[in-house]
């Protein structure tokens, strides 16, 4: 009983909106910045053009667990989003942290850093509070990129998906490192993040067409028996969400990774909701990251969006676009 009103006190569901800084490019185009915040609201302030052509502002307002402006540090995020939820994963919680935006807008500065602020928390914990008591840590780290797995640990070596039927997903040669020490995860989540930018186009424009995704596993082993899992904390990485309407571009890969990410993004949207309202039906099967994030969409589980946005007024639809996704999953 005491471990559900523990559980309980962290919420479902948190939506917090992550604003970065106009970058030298966005200023040496003499773009302005559109995005006006307050600790839980959001305004973009979009400029129309009357019929005869006169500018007018078009305002719209939004409202998220929390919104973090551009003078946020990575520390700060950490302690808004993961920290919360790190303790629970050790009383068999399934805690999911996504970054969604488009391209550019500080998803991959937002999540790097936060599995291993997480890892060093969970390992205090294993050492303290959790003394001698049989846990263990486990890092994997691979990419699902047109609707495929590929490890990131192990050179992109190909992943196929298993399902028990116990509601349990298996990462069929999915590479899981027990570590023990901050250093070796740092060292694997480099490792994971520079295999992961290795294209032939040019680092962003690869990254921004995968998901990446890093998992912490708790386990438990008694009398040095196999380890058994006991909970997990899940980093997502999203692709860029302007992606998503690659659909009719000219080159036909691209027109069906597009397809793929749209495909993807609104599953994940619809299994988040499912979640909120406690639905016995959750759709799943929509696409691949929902069916390999399955068992973090049962039970007692906990989400955590980050949507990232820019701040400029050339991103204004994608910012729109963004707001309006986070606003359906809160
Ligand atoms: P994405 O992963 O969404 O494509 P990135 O995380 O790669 O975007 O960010 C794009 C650029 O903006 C990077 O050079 C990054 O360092 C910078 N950036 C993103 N967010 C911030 C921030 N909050 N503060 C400072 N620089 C940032
Ligand atoms: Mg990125």
């Amino acid at each position: 009983a005491a471990d559900k009103e523990k559980n309980s006190s962290v919420a479902k569901i948190k939506v917090v909106v992550r604003k970065r800084p106009l970058n030298k490019k966005e200023l040496a185009k003499n773009e302005e910045d559109i995005i006006e915040t307050h600790s839980n609201s959001v305004t973009v302030h979009e400029t129309k053009l009357k019929v005869d052509l006169t500018e007018y502002v078009e305002k719209h307002e939004f409202v998220f667990d929390a919104v973090l402006n551009e003078e946020v540090s990575n520390d700060e995020v950490y302690r808004e989003t993961v920290e919360p939820i790190v303790p629970i994963i050790f009383e068999r919680t399934k805690a999911t942290c996504f970054a969604y935006g488009q391209t550019g807008s500080g998803k991959t500065y937002t999540m790097k850093p936060l599995p291993l602020k997480a890892s060093r928390d969970i390992l205090r914990l294993m050492h303290h509070t959790y003394r001698n008591q049989g846990f263990q840590l486990f890092v994997s780290f691979f990419e699902i990129y047109g609707g495929k797995l590929f490890d990131l640990l192990s050179d992109r070596k190909k992943l196929c998906m298993r399902e028990d039927g116990k509601q349990q997903v298996c990462i069929v040669g999915l590479h899981e490192y027990k570590v023990s020490d901050v250093e070796t995860i740092k060292d694997l989540i480099e490792k994971g993040n520079a295999t992961r930018s290795t294209g032939t186009t040019g680092a962003n424009e690869e990254s921004s067409r995968s998901h990446a995704i890093l998992q912490l596993a708790i386990k438990r082993s008694f009398d040095g028996k196999p380890p058994r899992p006991v909970g997990k904390l899940s980093f997502i990485d999203l692709a860029g969400s302007e992606r998503g309407a690659d659909t009719t571009d000219n080159d036909k890969q691209t027109r069906m990774e597009g397809a793929e990410i749209n495909k993807s993004l609104l599953a994940l949207k619809e299994c988040i909701r499912a979640l909120d309202n406690d639905k016995s039906h959750i759709p799943f099967r929509g696409s691949k990251l929902t069916e390999v994030l399955r068992d973090s969409f049962v039970g007692n589980s906990r989400t955590v969006m980050i949507s990232c946005i820019s701040p400029s007024s050339g991103s204004c639809e994608h910012t729109l676009n963004t707001l309006r996704y986070a606003d359906r999953v809160k």
